[in-house]
C-alpha cells in the first residue's frame, strides 16, 4: 500500500492527528465533559483508506461507529505557530471518517487506557478527496454530513467546533513539529452511530467540496 496523497502526488502522508470532543453536543452524547484544551490522539497511517475502499469491521468489536470530520492537510513544516499565522500551514481540506470501535474505546476509558486500539485498526481512517485550501474559504462555516444506506445520521457545521482549525494547529505545533503530509481529523458533531457489514457510508464536507463513499465489509 502506498501512502501517497491521491490529490497531491508530490506529497506523502505523514502523521494522523485526531481531536476528540471538539463539538459540545457530541461530548455530551458520550457523557464526556467539554474539554478546556483540545483532546489529542493519533492513528497509524495503515488506517487510511480512500474513496471506493471498504471499512473492515474487526473481529474484536461489535460496535463500530462512524464519526464524520473535517480533515486538514498540512502543507509545510510547522512548529510553535501562533493562531494568527496557523492557517498558512493548511494545504487542503477534506471529509474523513474517524471510525471507532466504541465498545473497545469505552473499556479503555473506564480503565484510563489509551484509545489507539479502538481507533487505529486498518481501514479506520477513510479520507475523501482533498480540496486545495484558499484563504477565502471560511473553515468555520462548512457543513458536515454522513448518511448510511441513504439515511442521514450526522449533520453538523464546523462553526460548532470548540477549538477552530487555527487553534488546533497552533496547539498541536506547540507539542509536535507538523510536517507536509500530516493530517488533522478535527472532531465530530453529534449523531454518531453504529455501522454493519454491507452498509454504504457517504460523507460530505462543504456541500460537496469534498465527498467520500466507502462500503463496510
Ligand atoms: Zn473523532
Amino acid at each position: 500500500m502506498t501512502h501517497q496523497i491521491p490529490d497531491f502526488p508530490e506529497l506523502q502522508f505523514g502523521s494522523l492527528y485526531c481531536i476528540g470532543r471538539n463539538y459540545a453536543k457530541h461530548a455530551k452524547e458520550l457523557k464526556n465533559e467539554v474539554p478546556s484544551e483540545p483532546v489529542v490522539f493519533l492513528k497509524p497511517r495503515s488506517s487510511l483508506i480512500f474513496n471506493g475502499d471498504s471499512v473492515k469491521i474487526p473481529a474484536s468489536s461489535n460496535n463500530v461507529h462512524h464519526e464524520v470530520e473535517m480533515v486538514v492537510l498540512i502543507g509545510k513544516t510547522t512548529a510553535n505557530i501562533s493562531t494568527e499565522r496557523a492557517l498558512e500551514s493548511v494545504m487542503a481540506i477534506g471529509v474523513g471518517l474517524d471510525m471507532t470501535a466504541r465498545d473497545l474505546q469505552s473499556e479503555a476509558k473506564l480503565k484510563g487506557l489509551p484509545w489507539s486500539l479502538a481507533k487505529g485498526f486498518d481501514t479506520f481512517a477513510p479520507l475523501g478527496n482533498l480540496a486545495p485550501y484558499h484563504s477565502a474559504t471560511n473553515l468555520s462555516d462548512l457543513n458536515l454530513t454522513v448518511s448510511v444506506n441513504g439515511e442521514k445520521r450526522q449533520s453538523g457545521n464546523t462553526s460548532d467546533m470548540l477549538f477552530n482549525v487555527a487553534s488546533l494547529i497552533s496547539y498541536l505545533s506547540k507539542h509536535f513539529t507538523l510536517t507536509a503530509g500530516d493530517l488533522i481529523f478535527t472532531g465530530t458533531p453529534e449523531g454518531v452511530s453504529a455501522v454493519e457489514k454491507g452498509d454504504l457510508i457517504k460523507a460530505s464536507l462543504g456541500n460537496g467540496l469534498s465527498t467520500l463513499q466507502v462500503h463496510v465489509s
